[in-house]
């Protein structure tokens, strides 16, 4: 970053800004310098139309000479800087090559102290100080210099009045003026300069950052679409949201509306009222064609040029979703049978119990075990155990209502919960479980199989299902001694044995 801090004489302290200042002027300096040349040449070929008056005077061929000098030099000048272009410091050896004969020439064309002389030695301090494109140093020395002489030249054509030192005066006066206005301009244009630059190089920036933020956008792998913060209707995606969401994405003004059920949209242009704001929730993406996607969609409200925003970014969590059902399918099913675990058996008791006490509805359980299941695999061999524990998990799920739960609690051994059950209908159910097993054939195997049941309810004092569980296991215990291939129940409260009744 370049020093833009200025001298007392209105340039740039810093070398390097000014070389820069000037390189940046020089188009103009040329033109300037083309102009005063031209008009200084052509104005001093007329003015020889005006020394012709002058024909015999004393002075007349001294201010030929000096017309002469002038009118040569212009063009001479005019001429270098054509066929020359030359640099900053080439232009200016050339100003002060132009400056030095034109102010001995003016001083010789003074000398005579007429009227139109005084005029003229006040109307060209001027054009040297503030015409000439050099430096603000060099223009001040020329320009001083170049009043001294024609002041001095004009004083001497007749000795020293009484208006002398007004004149004299007058002539510092001026160049007092001249170096004020001279620098000040000089400031204000490079304070002006400097202004321009900064405007440039902010606005450059300023489009460098865009492109990159653009670059950014599309290299991203994520989707991102930026919607108007008020209605969210689509301005613009990125290559990733293309691909995602397809070339309908892009239709002008498409709103984020149609993707989202309405309770998903709703709770994302509520959370995106202000500016700052983020909204981050998983939802449920609705494609034309019917198909739906799972997201984690993350959206932040901003402004851009006074104009609300909403920058949404996109995560498919769909394969996650459905990698989490499964693992949580796995973690909670049998894998032979299909039927519910342990874990799922008492996750769903705790919860079955908290509707039933807060209802006052039935919650019964059934303890099952297949009968001499030893025997079956010793004599059929184990996959045949395998078709027969499948089997019968399939009779339970043709057999149970939909709320109810079968689970295998481990072996050969089975829990039903049934729900909104009395004990007389998990009596009758479990009868007619144990009948359907009875008559059940196993295809591809000689497998017959029996099981033996016990039954129980949760009492309402009860906020866990082990106890019942206890209940109906000592039932079945009690139905194995009875002879094994028949159901009994334990319907009394408490751990506490007490008879156990047969069916
Ligand atoms: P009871 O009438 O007293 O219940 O006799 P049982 O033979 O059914 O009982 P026991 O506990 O002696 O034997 C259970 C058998 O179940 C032992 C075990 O090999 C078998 N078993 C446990 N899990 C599986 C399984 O996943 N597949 C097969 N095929 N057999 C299993
Ligand atoms: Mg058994
Ligand atoms: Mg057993």
């Amino acid at each position: 970053m370049q020093s833009h801090r200025l001298s007392r004489l209105g340039e740039f302290v810093t070398s390097a800004t000014e070389a820069s200042y000037q390189a940046d002027r020089l188009p103009e300096a040329l033109r300037q310098a083309k102009w005063l040349f031209l008009g200084a040449g052509i104005v001093n070929v007329l003015f020889y139309l005006n020394d012709f008056h002058f024909l015999g005077a004393p002075h007349f061929a001294s201010a030929i000479v000096a017309r002469t000098v002038i009118v040569g030099v212009s063009f001479l000048a005019l001429l270098l800087l054509r066929r020359s272009s030359p640099s900053v410091a080439g232009l200016r050896r050339l100003c002060l090559g132009w400056s030095v004969p034109v102010a001995l020439a003016g001083g010789v064309l003074v000398s005579p102290h007429t009227g139109p002389a005084l005029l003229v030695i006040f109307a060209l301090p001027p054009l040297f100080h503030l015409a000439l494109p050099v430096s603000v140093g060099g223009a001040l020395v020329i320009g001083w210099s170049a009043s001294a002489v024609l002041l001095a030249s004009y004083l001497s054509g007749a000795p020293l009045d009484e208006t002398s030192l007004g004149q004299g005066l007058g002539m510092l006066t001026l160049n007092v003026i001249l170096a004020l206005v001279l620098i000040t301009t000089s400031r204000l244009r490079r304070m002006e300069w400097a202004a321009t630059r900064a405007a440039q190089a902010a606005n450059r920036e300023l489009s460098q950052h865009r492109e990159i933020l653009r670059c950014l956008l599309r290299a991203v792998p994520t989707p991102l679409v930026i919607a108007t913060g008020d209605t969210l209707r689509v301005i613009e995606v990125n290559d990733a949201a293309r691909a995602y969401f397809g070339e309908e994405i892009q239709r002008d003004r498409l709103l984020i509306e149609t993707y989202l059920d309405a309770p998903a949209f709703r709770r994302l242009a509520d959370r995106l009222d202000q500016p700052g704001n983020v909204a981050s929730f998983e939802t449920t993406l609705h494609f034309a064609d019917g198909s739906t996607r799972e997201v984690l969609l993350a959206a932040t409200a901003t402004e851009f040029n006074g104009s609300p925003l909403a920058l949404l970014a996109l995560v498919d969590i769909s394969e996650r979703i459905e990698m989490e059902a499964r693992l949580k399918h796995l973690a909670s099913t049998d894998p032979l049978t299909g039927l519910a675990n342990r874990a799922l058996f008492f996750a769903t008791a705790d919860v079955e119990i908290k509707r039933m006490r807060r209802l006052s509805h039935p919650l019964a359980v059934v303890m099952v075990d297949i009968d001499f299941f030893k025997r079956i695999n010793d004599t059929h061999g184990h996959d045949a155990g395998d078709a027969a524990l499948s089997a019968f998990a399939k009779l339970c799920h043709g057999s149970l209502r939909g709320h109810d739960l079968a689970a295998r609690l481990g072996g050969e051994e089975f829990a039903l919960l049934l729900p909104e059950t009395t004990p007389e209908e998990a009596l009758a159910l479990a009868e007619r479980l144990r009948r359907e097993v009875s008559e059940l054939t196993i295809p591809g195997t000689e497998v017959r199989m029996t099981i033996s049941a016990g039954v129980s309810a949760v009492t309402p004092g009860e906020d866990s299902v082990e106890d019942a569980l206890a209940r109906a296991d000592r039932a079945l215990y009690g139905a194995k001694n009875g002879g094994r291939n028949r159901v009994m129940a334990d319907f009394s409260t408490g751990t506490e044995p007490s008879p156990v009744a047969p069916l």
